[in-house]
């Protein structure tokens, strides 16, 4: 049956009865790193009203869900906390939501603040899946990129969170930094490899506006590989992992089989998702709201009674349809053409036929199993695929 407007679902989920996921933003930092646009701040007297304001903003919306089976601590730099304070942070949010008792919950860490301390609060506190900004194993590069670890700490780290059990690390790595040639990014490569990771996020160093590094860019003190060179990173990436056992399952992110971020498919599948603290966004139906985003502001509301909510957007047909393809060929898996026919009332195939044929004689997408996928080289250029 063709879906109408009244047999059609009007409330759009990815994937039915998929529950939400949980993110807790923890905007500290002990310094900037150069090329970070994410919203943090090294003021960490603030941390004690910031985590009571944090526990004021979770009651609000403590019926939000019935349940969730992620819940992901990021930021920032969540590992910054006093370890003490980390672990109580985590029980207070098993104490208000309910988390499942399966739910995979991450905790993203700095090497440096890695030690038996941190793990063993981490591990007492219930965390299952631990997230390492490495970066690099380059100790000339993580100083460029202002990095407040070296290559030894890294190793150490990883080392020691597997020895205190931790059975699920990821490690994010950049690449396409000023001046590193290819030799020195798989050498990197090798490194991280070497620890046997179970999940790897490889970023293309990009430039923020309002960074160091964009002032840089701009003085003309730095040049970043051409587009040639950084999509012959992308795919040497790619065959490389995937040659040593690891899906490139996103753009960005590698995992051994059954070690996907559960959490980070929820954004890319339109599953409904709750995120407290500044800056953080929500997303259910076809409600996205996202928070106020300075810590002294975020507090003050809190402490005032106001949810510190900055805007909710209401997306159309037309936005989520678009968010489809966008989030869809970001991975690896890329569009489940009933679904979208479903949910929007579009068959994709019929729609943009002659788009699509070209795309595929190209290389760039494949049509296989009633998914729409993009190839490695597709997913290489997978934001300007939503646009066909
Ligand atoms: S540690 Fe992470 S969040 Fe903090 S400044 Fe560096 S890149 Fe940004």
């Amino acid at each position: 049956m063709f879906p109408t407007m009244e047999n059609r679902p009007s409330e759009p989920s990815a994937i039915p009865d998929a529950l939400p996921g949980l993110y807790i933003h923890i905007p500290f930092c002990l310094r900037k790193c150069v090329y970070c646009g994410f919203y943090s701040v090294t003021d960490r007297s603030q941390i004690p009203n910031y985590l009571a304001a944090l526990r004021r903003e979770m009651e609000l919306y403590r019926e939000w869900a019935a349940s969730f089976d992620t819940l992901y601590i990021g930021g920032g730099t969540p590992s910054v906390l006093p370890a003490t304070e980390l672990e109580k942070l985590i029980a207070d949010i098993r104490g208000v939501f309910p988390i499942a008792s399966d739910a995979e919950i991450t905790v993203e860490t700095n090497p440096a603040d890695i030690d038996a301390g941190l793990l063993n609060a981490i591990c007492r506190g219930g965390a299952n899946r631990l997230n390492i900004g490495v970066q690099s194993f380059d100790d000339g590069i993580l100083a460029f990129l202002g990095r407040r670890h070296d290559r030894r700490q890294a190793v150490a780290a990883f080392t020691a969170s597997r020895t205190a059990g931790m059975e699920n690390i990821g490690i994010d790595l950049i690449y396409g930094v000023p001046g590193q040639p290819m030799s020195a990014w798989f050498a990197s490569l090798r490194e991280a490899i070497a620890l046997d990771p179970d999940h790897l996020s490889c970023y293309q160093l990009t430039l923020e506006d309002g960074t160091l590094l964009d002032e840089q860019f701009r003085r003309g003190e730095v040049v970043f590989p051409d587009d040639a060179l950084q999509a012959d990173f992308f795919s040497a990436t790619s065959e490389f992992l995937e040659n040593h056992g690891y899906t490139h399952y996103e753009v960005s992110n590698f995992s051994r089989p059954g070690r996907e971020s559960r959490h980070n498919l929820k954004y890319w599948d339109h599953i409904p998702y709750l995120g407290l603290g500044p800056a953080a966004h929500s997303f259910r139906g076809r409600e996205r709201r996202w928070n106020r985003r300075a810590v002294g502001v975020y507090i003050n509301d809190l402490t005032s009674g106001r949810a510190p909510v900055e805007a909710v957007e209401t997306l159309s047909d037309e936005q989520l349809s678009l968010e489809d393809l966008f989030l869809g060929f970001r991975t690896r898996r890329g569009v489940c053409l009933e679904t979208f026919r479903l949910r929007y009332g579009r068959d994709l195939l019929m729609e943009k036929r002659d788009k699509l044929k070209k795309l595929s004689r190209e290389g760039l997408v494949e049509i296989r199993d009633g998914f729409l996928r993009p190839t490695r080289t597709g997913m290489a250029v997978a934001d300007s695929l939503a646009l066909i």
